[in-house]
């Protein structure tokens, strides 16, 4: 049955692109009934940092990306990686290089001159180590096939072949005895019993070199796949000049898990036109042959417009827990009132928030001390004829026996009538009034949400 894992290096924070990586090994082992691991590949032990792998956990956790078993971290299993290297060894799928730094220099200098990448000659390949000069430690390199071809037959890329001369003889394990990041990966993904391994296109080359390892070690092969990077709007590779790049800054910038989620499976894969996906409907359709070829383009707006889609799904209650600490931040103490209001009127606000962020502004007119600041247009429609109107407006509203959207409505537009104005003349001063603003959820909604005095008082405060 199916194993995938998604293998991060802990040298910064969750990279958006990581972060489709691990959703599309996620839908792709719950559609398949499979395990979805993670392993912190922590080698790098000058990069990798334990604030690196906290916010690894920490995207995932809030993606719903967890893994189903606990993370393998990749640097304690070094000594397990410098036993296959011996095991090659001595069969003979390896064998011990002393090429001297200088050497290696020589060669990749008579390369460059040639124009050509680095490629280690194979000198040591068919000597006999007793020929070793003295204080050199030598490094462990793979016997790679000299001729022929490697094939991949990658399930998004399709079939791809390598001649094998353009492969040198990788190194294993290095003087020091510490393996390499190309035994590491191979090693662990056999041992994890990892049967598909579904990475990023920038690991595609790697592949190559990772099939001959597999082969020599002679495990089976997993199957691989390899997705398009992500580009910007411009068609540039993704970097820090188009924008956030790491997971939690989407968090703070007020996108609902969902929507990212929903945002980050567009990015590369398809079915038919369809654009909301539940999760559900993701795990039931999601699979390999739904990946482009082609790198996706990452498009704000469009996830925006998914965020408040979702925005407009999600249960009120959870949208004023979540509001909650932003509003906290915005200076705002919130009473039992408070909440009630912001509850009571979460349906009208949520209709009109891409984020979260952009929900708590929209929302801070509810939970304000009085007198409200007005803005500058607001303030244009309180004029003294307006405010005049509207102290008129506050017997009448005093006297509402049901305090009901419709019983509102309808005095207010009866008070219109009475005035002989017609009803904006009365709404917008009113609006301005109620919550500093010329837009807002429904004036007779928001009447409702504050309540009797909350109105009155605040009527009072802009008549006057
Ligand atoms: N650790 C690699 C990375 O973060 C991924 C390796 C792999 O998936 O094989 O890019």
């Amino acid at each position: 049955s199916v194993v995938v894992r998604f293998a991060p290096s802990p040298t910064g924070y969750l990279h958006i692109g990581g972060a489709r990586t691990a959703l599309f090994n996620w839908l792709f082992a719950r559609h398949h009934g499979g395990r979805y691991l993670l392993r912190i590949e922590d080698t790098d032990r000058l990069r990798s940092t334990k604030e690196a792998i906290d916010a690894i956990f920490d995207g995932l956790s809030w993606l719903g990306l967890t893994p189903d078993e606990p993370p393998v971290f990749q640097f304690e299993r070094a000594p397990r990686h410098a036993e296959v290297a011996r095991r090659l060894l001595e069969e003979g799928k390896a064998y011990y290089c002393y090429a001297t730094p200088e050497e290696l220099e020589a060669m990749r200098a008579e390369q460059r001159a040639k124009g050509l990448p680095m490629r280690y000659d194979g000198r040591w390949r068919d000597r006999d180590p007793r020929e070793a000069p003295p204080g050199i430690p030598p490094v462990i390199r793979l016997k790679a096939p000299q001729a022929g071809e490697t094939e991949l037959e990658d399930l998004v890329q399709g079939e791809i072949k390598v001649a094998n001369e353009q492969l040198d003889d990788m190194v294993l394990l290095r003087a020091d005895g510490t393996p390499t990041y190309m035994l590491s990966v191979v090693v662990d993904d056999i041992d994890m019993g990892i049967t598909h391994v579904i990475r990023g296109h920038d690991h595609l080359t790697n592949t190559f070199r990772q099939i001959q390892l597999y082969n020599a070690i002679g495990a089976p092969l997993p199957r691989f796949a390899h997705i398009p990077l992500i580009h910007g709007a411009d068609g540039a590779k993704l970097s820090k000049r188009h924008g956030a790049l790491s997971v939690t800054e989407y968090r703070e910038m007020g996108f609902l898990p969902e929507a990212m989620r929903n945002y980050l499976l567009r990015l590369g894969w398809g079915h038919g036109d369809a654009e909301i996906i539940s999760t559900e409907q993701a795990i039931e359709w999601f699979d390999l042959d739904g990946v482009g070829r082609s790198p996706a383009r990452f498009d704000m707006a469009k996830l925006l417009s998914l965020n408040a889609h979702y925005l407009r799904e999600a249960e009120d209650e959870r949208l004023v827990l979540l509001i909650r600490p932003r509003l906290e931040a915005m200076g705002f103490a919130l009473d039992e009132t408070a909440l009630r209001r912001l509850e009571r009127g979460m349906n009208g606000l949520k209709q009109r928030a891409r984020t979260l962020v952009e929900l708590a502004e929209s929302a801070a007119f509810y939970v304000r001390p009085r007198p409200l600041p007005v803005d500058e247009k607001a303030r244009k429609v309180l004029d003294e004829a307006a405010r005049r109107t509207l102290a008129a407006l506050m017997q009448p509203l005093a006297a509402v026996p049901d305090w009901q959207e419709t019983t509102l409505e309808n005095v207010t537009r009866a008070q219109a009538d009475l005035m002989g104005i017609g009803f904006g003349k009365l709404a917008q001063p009113l609006r301005a009034a109620l919550t500093g603003s010329t837009v807002s959820p429904g004036l007779f909604e928001v009447m409702a949400v504050l309540g009797r005095a909350e109105v009155l008082a605040r009527i009072e405060d802009a008549a006057t």
